[in-house]
């Protein structure tokens, strides 16, 4: 009780002393058409969403990227909107964006049947890791109104595999309220990702991702962002897919 009114109070304090102001909210708005094409109310919420976001989190750039208030609404209305129903709560989990200027390059060692280990290079546009901190290359979040053509979001992305790690594992299925829950989103959700693995073995061009057949959690999250960033597409395409996301994140972007 205390700590919801707390919580609350602070909140309000937040929005009064340091909202986004307005003319680099709208200058986000337009570039990033897909958050602009959204209803007068989402927009409120997610601005509002935006401001706490920023009070929150702690934001630092490497390799002497200095992160500017451009930068870091951008980032936060972005992240924002997969939670924009579901609340900031959410994202409690971790407090840190990292954010490099371009991809970054990672060295990965694996094992094969032999015990042989096989040293790899990785690149990659974001990362996210359970209880933080969410890393992002920023070429990549700065070309997002472009890259939605494509259905191609690293925020969304990144953001995806935070909600899918709340319940511990990155599984591919978000916080549930109970077993029955957790069972029905896999009876969507596997095989969507079986038929969708089979097209890409195939060579087929996809709306989503090819990265998603990777793995299942992986596909959650490119699906996640074809639907925040092209939302009619998927819905035409995979309806059932688009169902379950929209069921998950109380929200009906293709209807907008
Ligand atoms: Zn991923």
């Amino acid at each position: 009780m205390v700590a919801s009114w707390w919580r609350r109070w602070r909140a309000e304090r937040t929005l009064a002393r340091r909202p986004i102001p307005d003319e680099l909210w709208r200058l986000t708005l337009a570039r990033f058409p897909f958050l602009g094409q959204r209803s007068a109310a989402d927009l409120a919420r997610l601005r509002e969403l935006s401001t706490l976001f920023l009070a929150d989190k702690e934001f630092a750039g490497m390799q002497g990227l200095v992160i500017d208030d451009g930068m870091a609404v951008a980032i936060a209305a972005q992240g924002c909107l997969p939670v924009l129903q579901l609340g900031l709560g959410q994202y409690d989990a971790f407090k840190g964006i990292v954010v490099h200027p371009d991809i970054v390059v990672a060295r990965r060692e694996v094992t094969d049947e032999d015990g042989v280990v096989h040293g790899y290079d990785e690149e990659l546009a974001g990362e996210a890791m359970e209880g933080g901190p969410v890393m992002l290359s920023w070429r990549d979040v700065a070309d997002a109104g472009n890259s939605a053509a494509w259905g191609y979001n690293v925020v969304i992305h990144e953001f995806a595999h935070v909600l899918d790690m709340r319940d511990g594992v990155p599984d591919g299925v978000p916080l549930l309220p109970d077993r029955a829950a957790r069972e029905r989103w896999l009876a969507v959700l596997e095989p969507q990702w079986q038929d969708f693995c089979a097209r890409v073995d195939d060579g087929e061009d996809t709306l989503i991702d090819p990265y998603g057949a990777e793995a299942i959690d992986e596909f959650f999250a490119v699906a996640s962002e074809v639907f925040f960033v092209d939302a009619a597409s998927l819905r035409a395409e995979h309806p059932a897919l688009y169902e379950l996301l929209a069921g998950y994140y109380r929200q009906d972007p293709a209807a907008q």
